[in-house]
């Protein structure tokens, strides 16, 4: 049996970037009972808290049940683990602390972090603006007041074509084929080729240095889960090549590709319905 359920966030558990629905929040604390569950996205930590953790904590997750919730942030990059007590744990004393501990959010503790370098940063950031402005693709007008198209994740730089605040149908509707991305990201190969650049969500394109992809946080997600390929199986909607789901693919690692939270939802009841 798989010990390990890894899961995409957006449009995978989520409709891109709200909060988890009550229907996927509670088959996830299920899963807590079962499985180590592993999200992994390009989002920050913060985003993971809106909209993974509290949505289950809403629905009654308890503080032991956390402790089987492992945090790979920014693509992996970035590893929390819960700590019920605020203490570092040894994983046999995780198994026998009273169940009812308040949850704290100062209790997730950052177990590693690989950020880029500031000069890294910078080539990025100005390599995808030279991109989308050249191809009448960078869309300042249409933000929302405080927000930005291009985000420092700290282990990866962002695009997102509409910012971070647009609404979820214009976001749709920006770039349903994946077309505009695609120029944007051949052209950002051209004049910076010492990066890659993945497509995700549904405007973005994370900016990373090679290797510093999903197939990053899987492999420091066997180690330090202890765990085997085989021990894991991956949900994420974009495993096609190019998509930010495929490196996990090419690892060899079980995926059930799934079009949006609906699909997922599904396979977990079913796979919740034999244990
Ligand atoms: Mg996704």
């Amino acid at each position: 049996m798989k010990k390990v359920l890894a899961f995409d966030i957006d449009q995978t558990l989520n409709v891109a970037k709200t909060p988890i629905t009550d229907e996927i929040a509670d088959l996830l604390i299920r899963c807590l009972d079962h499985f180590e569950v592993c999200p992994i996205s390009g989002q920050k930590f913060d985003q993971f808290l809106i909209q993974i953790v509290d949505p289950m904590l809403k629905r009654g997750v308890v503080a032991t049940q956390l402790t089987h919730l492992h945090l790979f942030v920014a693509q992996g990059t970035q590893y929390y683990r819960y700590l019920p007590s605020g203490k570092k744990l040894g994983p046999i004393e995780v198994s026998v602390v009273k169940p009812n501990i308040p949850y704290s959010r100062n209790h997730w503790q950052q177990v590693y972090n690989h950020p880029l370098k500031a000069e890294q940063v910078t080539k990025i950031t100005e390599t995808i603006e030279k991109a989308a402005k050249e191809l009448g693709y960078w869309e300042e007008t249409k933000l929302k007041p405080g927000d930005e198209i291009i985000e420092n994740r700290l282990s990866q730089v962002t695009f997102s074509a509409l910012g971070q605040k647009a609404g979820t149908e214009e976001k749709y509707a920006w770039d349903p084929d994946c077309q505009k991305r695609k120029k944007i990201v051949a052209r950002c190969k051209e004049l910076a080729p010492e990066f890659d650049y993945e497509i995700g969500g549904t405007t973005s394109i994370n900016a990373i240095t090679p290797g510093m992809n999903k197939e990053f946080g899987m492999t420091h997600m066997l180690d330090e889960l202890l765990v085997k390929k085989k021990d894991i199986l991956y949900f994420g909607d974009m495993t096609q090549p190019g998509g930010n789901d495929y490196p996990v693919v090419q690892m060899g690692i079980d995926t059930i590709t799934v079009r949006n939270h609906e699909d997922t939802a599904y396979a977990l009841r079913g796979i919740l319905g034999i244990l």
